[in-house]
């Protein structure tokens, strides 16, 4: 960037903004908050700001209208503090963040513009290192764009949602951790297992790595809602030369895992496979097997890796240690999440019943129509009765439907489309409005596929390849099924 730019984005940074006007207070207006707001307790409101420096632009803000920091009881102020870590834990989640700004200003000379104290929390990833680009995002705040409501919609939600739920992140170790690992490595139920050379080992490799020296053995940890539990190591294993490739019984990438839960509150809780599967899943989707080498004697490992999907295959001596480990392999084709199921002709009915539910309960003008594979006789699937509706008041269907127990879901949710589920699993909706391509592709295919027995037919052998294939990569498997797709949606 020009230095010139950044000098002028400064210097509007700290321009004194003009006099307040006499008018109400932004972050005391109600439309205001109703729509940007995703945490509120007695004390504090955390909302999204409406133009944003970087994804995740945060304000966390006491609910009482005080002008300045020095003005807060000591009350507000622990509890900004308090709420200001749980953004940061939400935001780790949602936008894989390692690292965040916070900034507040006291005063209208220093750039105090909404005379009610607010923090900025500005979220950023692990490896993006220039500081410039930061200034200058936040320095041209006032030129950017304000978000769309339904932008805003799906940001708020998306934050509303991981500030709820109790919420499992990981990332790689920084310096920061390196002191909690030490700690946790110090832990009598990890020292049984981490000593000697093996300890030594991973205390070395864990230096070079906090140290940037290029190193293919990562470190991790994971996160319960921001406070770190637990350490993962993972290596890549390079086919042929490594002699661990005869451990591995496919083609395609795999890696070794070592792992322990560090804090003693975290242990005999039965978490610890569900943690493993989802640390493979959301850092190694694309990963076919995964070799774990305990102790022979550590039972308690072993079990669990069992529970994960690990198979045991032979016992070794290891050069680290004198004592026998056993060689454990995962293949990730078990961690299924895509489960193949045929036809069931219950669906027609049961989707009348769930449309009929909704219509009575909703008073608005809508197109309700079942699409997907439920929709298509014969059509195997993963069995989910897909609803689309239609309606030039998408915000007001929305909070209707989350009204009958529907939950948005921004993970599945675009631009243009909104995507719900029921908690029992059975029911998808994508709303949207009658004029995208969205709703006239998903018609169409529905229609094609039942007056083509034939493709619908290729299309089921495809979609059980498919999940058969990749059943932990969500992305692959669409990939496969989108040439078809393509060419269907081509034939209009
Ligand atoms: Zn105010």
């Amino acid at each position: 960037m020009q230095p010139i730019l950044l000098i002028l984005s400064l210097l509007h940074f700290f321009k004194a903004p003009p006099l307040p006007p006499e008018t109400e207070c932004a972050f005391c207006n109600r439309t205001v908050l109703d729509s940007q707001k995703f945490y509120e307790d007695d004390l504090v409101i955390a909302l999204w700001n409406y133009r944003a420096a970087l994804p995740g632009h945060s304000l966390i803000i006491p609910k009482r209208h005080v002008e300045r920091f020095d003005a807060l009881t000591d009350q507000e102020s622990l509890k900004i503090a308090q709420v200001i870590k749980k953004v940061d834990a939400a935001a780790r989640q949602v936008f894989n963040s390692s690292a965040y700004l916070l900034y507040q200003k006291n005063g209208r000379e220093v750039g105090q513009s909404v005379p009610h104290v607010h923090f900025h929390y500005i979220p950023r990833q692990f490896g993006d290192d220039s500081l410039i680009s930061l200034l200058f995002n936040i320095c041209t705040l006032s030129l950017k764009k304000n978000l769309t409501p339904t932008e805003m919609g799906i940001a708020t939600n998306k934050m509303k949602l991981a500030m709820e739920s109790p919420m499992i992140t990981f990332k790689h170790v920084d310096l920061a951790n390196r002191a909690i690992v030490h700690k946790w490595l110090k832990e009598p139920h990890v020292a049984e297992w981490f000593y000697g050379q093996g300890l030594q080992n991973t205390l070395d490799h864990l230096d070079a790595f906090l140290n940037r020296a290029s190193s293919d053995v990562k470190y991790w940890i994971a996160f319960d809602s921001g406070k770190p539990f637990a350490f993962f190591i993972t290596s890549p294993v390079s086919k042929p030369a490594d002699p661990l490739s005869k451990f591995c019984n496919e083609d395609g990438p795999a890696i070794t895992l070592d792992m322990l839960i560090g804090n003693p509150d975290y242990l005999g809780k039965g978490l610890a496979p569900n943690l493993i599967k989802q640390f493979l899943l959301t850092e190694f989707p694309t990963i076919k097997e995964v070799l774990i080498d305990p102790e022979a004697s550590n039972e308690k490992a072993i079990h669990v890796y069992k529970k994960a999907g690990f198979v045991k295959l032979e016992e070794f001596i290891p050069s680290h240690s004198p004592n026998s480990h056993i060689m454990m392999r995962l293949n990730m084709r078990h961690l299924k999440k895509y489960a193949f199921k045929p036809y069931d002709k219950e669906s027609p009915a049961l989707f009348q019943k769930e449309k009929n539910r909704i219509s009575s309960l909703i008073k608005q003008d809508t197109r309700i129509e079942h699409v997907g594979s439920t929709a298509i006789p014969n059509l195997g699937g993963k069995g989910i009765i897909d609803i689309a509706i239609a309606s030039d008041n998408i915000d007001i269907i929305s909070s209707e439907l989350q009204k009958i127990g529907y939950e948005f879901r921004p993970t599945g949710s675009t631009p243009t489309k909104l995507f719900f589920k029921e908690p029992s699993g059975t029911f998808h909706i994508h709303l949207m409005s009658p004029t995208t391509t969205e709703w006239k592709n998903l018609l169409h295919f529905r229609d094609y596929l039942i007056s083509h027995p034939e493709e619908a037919k290729q299309y089921q052998e495809l979609k059980k390849t498919a999940s058969e294939d990749n059943p932990a990569n969500g992305t692959k498997y669409r990939e496969l099924k989108d040439p078809l797709i393509r060419k269907i949606l081509d034939s209009k």
